[in-house]
C-alpha cells in the first residue's frame, strides 16, 4: 500500500502514476473537505468559477508537463495579464515599455526607453534588484521609482519584509521586460483548464486503486497507518514535530465579493503596492471568458501563517528559513521509505508546472 499525505497536485500526480503504471492501490489523506490543494475551484451561482485560494493561471515552457496535463483537461487560451495601480494609474506588469509610457511623460518616456534598450536589449528581462544596481542616473531613475512604486509596498505586504530580506528570486518573478508584450508570463504553453482545476484533478485521481478520505488529519491517524511507501505533501516542520522550530509560512486571506455589474474591473489581477491592505484584486470570470451579469472578485490580505488556525500557502525563502528548513531535510533524507514532495514539503516556491515536474521525476526515479 503507498500512502500519500495531501491531494494536492504533486500528491494527486504521483497517486495517478502509481496506480496508472504500477498499478498499485493508493491512499490518499487529505484534512479538508476537498481534493486538489490551493488550486481548488468551484463554479458559483452565476456559473463563474473561483479560484478558493487565489488567482491560478496556468503556464509552462515545459511540453512533457503540457502533454501529461492535456490527457486530463481541454484548455481554454487563457493568457494572464495584470496591472498595478500606481499614483492612481494602471501600468501594465511585469513594468515594460508600455508602463513607461503610462508612467512618464512623452519625451521622458522614449529617453528611457533608448536607455534600456542600449543597455540591455530588446526583449530582455531584468530582476527589479539588478537593475538597481546598474551605473546610470537615468536608470537610477527608473528603478528607483519601479522599486518604491511597484515592489517595496506590495512586497511588505506580501512577506512582512523587504525586498532585500528575501531570496532575490522572489522579486525576480516579476522581472522589468524591455518589450511591448503586455502577458505576465512569455511561456510556450499557456491556459486555464476549460472545466476548472478540479476537474482536471479528479481527472487526474480517475482510478479505482485510488482512494481517498477527506476530513482526515493525518496527524491523528498516523500511528495506526502501514505504508509500503508514504509520500509526505504538507509542512515538514510539522511531520517532525517542529523538534528544529517552526518553519515560517506566509499565509492569506481571501474577502470575496459579487457584485451586480458585469464587470468590476479591466482585467483578471489588479495589484495594489499601495494604499491598500489587500495586495490584488482577482475577477474570475476573466480566466475562461464566463459571460453573466454579476461579477465575482476577491480581495487578497497576506497574513502570517499560524499551524492549525489558517493554511500555509507560501515558504518564505530567505537564509533564516533556508537553514531551518536544512535541518528538516538532513532528518528527512534519513527515512527510505517517506518522500517530502512539493511546496511545503520542499519548502520551495514551486509553480504549478514545476510541481508537476517535481512528481513525475520523483515517480520515475524511486519507485
Ligand atoms: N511583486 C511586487 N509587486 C507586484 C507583483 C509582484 O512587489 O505588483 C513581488 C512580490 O514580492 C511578490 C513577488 O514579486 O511576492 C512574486 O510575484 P508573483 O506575482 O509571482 O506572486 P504569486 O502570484 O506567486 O503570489
Amino acid at each position: 500500500m503507498y500512502l500519500i499525505i495531501g491531494s494536492g497536485l504533486s500528491g494527486i500526480v504521483i497517486a495517478e502514476r502509481i496506480a496508472n503504471v504500477l498499478k498499485k492501490e493508493v491512499l490518499i489523506i487529505e484534512k479538508r473537505n476537498h481534493i486538489a490543494g490551493n488550486i481548488y475551484d468551484f463554479k458559483d451561482e452565476n456559473g463563474i468559477f473561483i479560484h478558493k485560494y487565489g488567482p491560478h493561471a496556468f503556464h509552462t515552457n515545459s511540453k512533457k508537463v503540457w502533454d501529461y496535463l492535456s490527457r486530463f483537461t481541454g484548455w481554454y487560451p487563457y493568457f494572464h495579464k495584470v496591472r498595478a495601480v500606481v499614483d492612481g494609474i494602471e501600468v501594465p506588469l511585469p513594468f515594460n515599455l508600455n508602463s513607461i509610457y503610462k508612467a512618464f511623460p512623452p519625451t521622458l518616456a522614449a529617453k528611457l526607453e533608448a536607455k534600456l534598450i542600449d543597455s540591455f536589449g530588446y526583449n530582455e528581462k531584468i530582476p527589479i534588484l539588478k537593475l538597481k544596481e546598474f551605473d546610470d542616473k537615468d536608470l537610477q531613475f527608473l528603478s528607483n521609482y519601479i522599486y518604491e512604486k511597484v515592489f517595496l509596498g506590495y512586497t511588505l505586504k506580501q512577506w512582512g519584509l523587504s525586498p532585500e530580506k528575501l531570496y532575490s528570486s522572489v522579486t525576480a518573478r516579476v522581472p522589468v521586460y524591455i518589450s511591448r508584450d503586455d502577458r505576465y508570463f512569455q511561456d510556450k504553453y499557456q491556459g486555464i483548464p476549460e472545466n476548472g482545476y478540479t476537474a482536471m484533478v479528479e481527472n487526474i485521481r480517475d482510478n479505482p486503486l485510488i482512494k481517498i478520505e477527506l476530513n482526515t488529519d493525518y496527524k491523528d491517524i498516523k500511528n495506526k497507518l502501514k505504508f509500503e511507501k508514504l509520500i509526505y505533501t504538507g509542512c515538514i516542520d510539522e511531520f517532525f514535530d517542529f523538534k528544529f522550530g517552526e518553519l515560517c509560512y506566509r499565509s492569506l486571506n481571501f474577502k470575496p465579493k459579487t457584485y451586480d455589474v458585469e464587470f468590476f474591473q479591466s482585467l483578471a489581477q489588479m495589484n495594489y503596492p499601495e494604499n491598500h491592505d489587500y495586495t490584488r484584486v482577482t475577477e474570475y470570470k476573466y480566466f475562461l471568458n464566463t459571460q453573466a451579469s454579476a461579477t465575482t472578485v476577491s480581495f487578497e490580505y497576506p497574513q502570517k501563517y499560524e499551524t492549525g488556525k489558517n493554511d500555509p500557502y507560501y515558504p518564505i525563502p530567505n537564509d533564516d528559513n533556508n537553514n531551518m528548513y536544512i535541518k528538516y531535510k538532513e532528518e528527512a533524507e534519513k527515512l527510505d521509505d517517506v518522500i517530502f514532495v512539493g511546496r511545503l514539503a520542499e519548502y520551495k516556491y514551486y509553480n504549478m508546472d514545476q510541481i508537476i515536474a517535481r512528481a513525475l521525476e520523483v515517480f520515475e526515479t524511486v519507485f
